[in-house]
């Protein structure tokens, strides 16, 4: 069960804290979606809820429309803690009326989701200049999908949606992050969709305190086989090459096959965005 409000707003612009973006706009606060490794989870404590995340999405509202004088050809991501196409947004179409407005603004736009209801506003992206489109997997299993990303779209969909808007000729673009030790296939994630995507970011699982004991008890709960791996890499205080390894070796693949592809993790973990 799921708690909605509508919150109002000042604006729906933040400064963009991410490198290469020069605002990013967050127009829910929550995520349906749900993952069970969600960074974004600390913005709970900034909204007063005592739901547990993904029960609760505070639909965002303000009357002053965005200045195209402000945004022309400004670099805007949707979005960094929350989906803008979580599935609310069917019915709220808050994303697809600030899309609107940054089309009118002439506003570069980036967008992440790990939903195929953002094909719904490809008219927009095709009038956009420079828009980027963004799909974000762990995996490709369909399985891991269901217990981790419960509310996001099936991993099918987001690749018939890559599919859809790479023949539409819109650039797209896929995170393969955050990738789970042991679990996550890169190279499978590649393969799947490397047909219709310009460029990759990969990063790695990023345990911060917060939220580190409820993906151990997911994996010790679905993926027991793992745990000596996950207490090597996040209980010990011992140092690892196990990323600089993976994130080297992610590397020199996407090199031999001409695979445009950045790596946010090994000597910095820097990757944002959901
Ligand atoms: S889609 Fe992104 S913001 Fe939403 S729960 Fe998953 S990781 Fe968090």
């Amino acid at each position: 069960m799921i708690t909605i409000a509508t919150t109002p707003v000042k604006t729906y612009l933040s400064k963009s804290k991410i490198p290469g973006f020069d605002y990013v706009i967050n127009p829910y606060i929550g995520c349906p979606h749900k993952c069970v490794y969600c960074y974004a989870e600390y913005m709970r404590k900034f909204t007063g809820h005592s739901e547990e995340w993904g029960d609760f999405l505070d639909v965002k509202e303000c009357n002053i429309p965005l200045r195209p004088g402000k945004l022309f050809r400004t670099r805007v991501m949707l979005s960094s803690v929350t989906d803008p196409y979580n599935p609310y947004e069917k019915q709220y179409q808050l994303t697809r009326r600030l899309l609107e407005q940054l089309q009118r603004c002439q506003a570069r736009v980036y967008i992440l989701t790990k939903s195929a209801l953002l094909l719904r506003d490809i008219d927009l992206f095709k009038q956009m200049p420079d828009c980027e489109v963004a799909f974000s997997f762990s995996s490709t299993d369909e399985s891991f999908r269901q217990l981790a990303e419960p509310g996001a779209s099936p991993v099918a969909e987001r690749i018939n949606a890559l599919k859809v808007l790479h023949e539409s000729g819109i650039k797209t673009a896929v995170m393969g992050a955050p990738l789970f030790p042991g679990i996550s296939d890169w190279k499978e994630i590649i393969a799947q969709t490397h047909s219709f995507v310009s460029r990759y970011g990969f990063d790695g699982l990023n345990m911060r305190p917060a939220y580190q004991r409820k993906v151990l008890a997911f994996i010790e709960q679905h993926y027991p086989q793992t745990l000596p791996l996950y207490s090597a890499l996040f209980l010990k205080d011992e140092p690892t090459d196990y990323w600089k390894k993976l994130g080297d070796e992610i590397q020199t693949y996407c090199q031999n096959r001409q695979i445009r592809a950045e790596i946010y993790f090994g000597s910095s973990r820097s990757y944002s965005g959901n």
